[in-house]
């Protein structure tokens, strides 16, 4: 047993520095089996033009790149917001055996709403989920983004 350790607080701090981009206040981070952080960054759909610049989208790039490989096995993956669809078929692919998140969303998370991607009979590898991790701060910079915005 690895001891627990919450990454967390470096996601959110990703997502931090997201909102100062400008970007949607998510962060995300992965772990390496040894607990070595990988990689960790935010949104950056704005900034690289890229509708697939989500953060969890950019550290499994970051990683598997690192890694030199398309699976990422024995990581986990922590990020500010419940993954969407799209985010929970690459964490799949990658074979990413932990994903913590923190709030939920009922709008376009795809894991414990919506599409549910790891709960669909066509998916091949669904990882151990803990959520609701550090939910409040996550939820509140997503608050404040948005009401900036208005
Ligand atoms: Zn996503």
């Amino acid at each position: 047993m690895r001891p627990f350790h919450s990454h967390m607080d470096l996601a959110l701090e990703q997502a931090q520095a997201a909102a100062l981009r400008g970007e949607v206040p998510v962060g995300a981070v992965l772990i390496d089996p040894q607990g070595q952080v990988v990689a960790a960054d935010g949104n950056r759909t704005l900034q690289l033009s890229d509708p697939t610049a989500h953060a969890e989208i950019q550290v499994i790039r970051a990683a598997c790149a690192a890694a030199r490989s398309q699976r990422l096995p024995g990581h986990a993956l922590w990020v500010t917001l419940e993954p969407c669809p799209m985010c929970a078929a690459a964490i799949s692919a990658a074979r990413i055996e932990l994903l913590y998140y923190g709030a939920d969303d009922p709008r376009m998370g795809g894991v414990a709403h919506g599409a549910r991607v790891f709960d669909h009979p066509q998916c091949h590898h669904k990882p151990q989920v803990y959520d609701g991790i550090s939910a409040q701060k996550s939820r509140e910079l997503l608050q404040h983004f948005f009401a900036a915005r208005r």
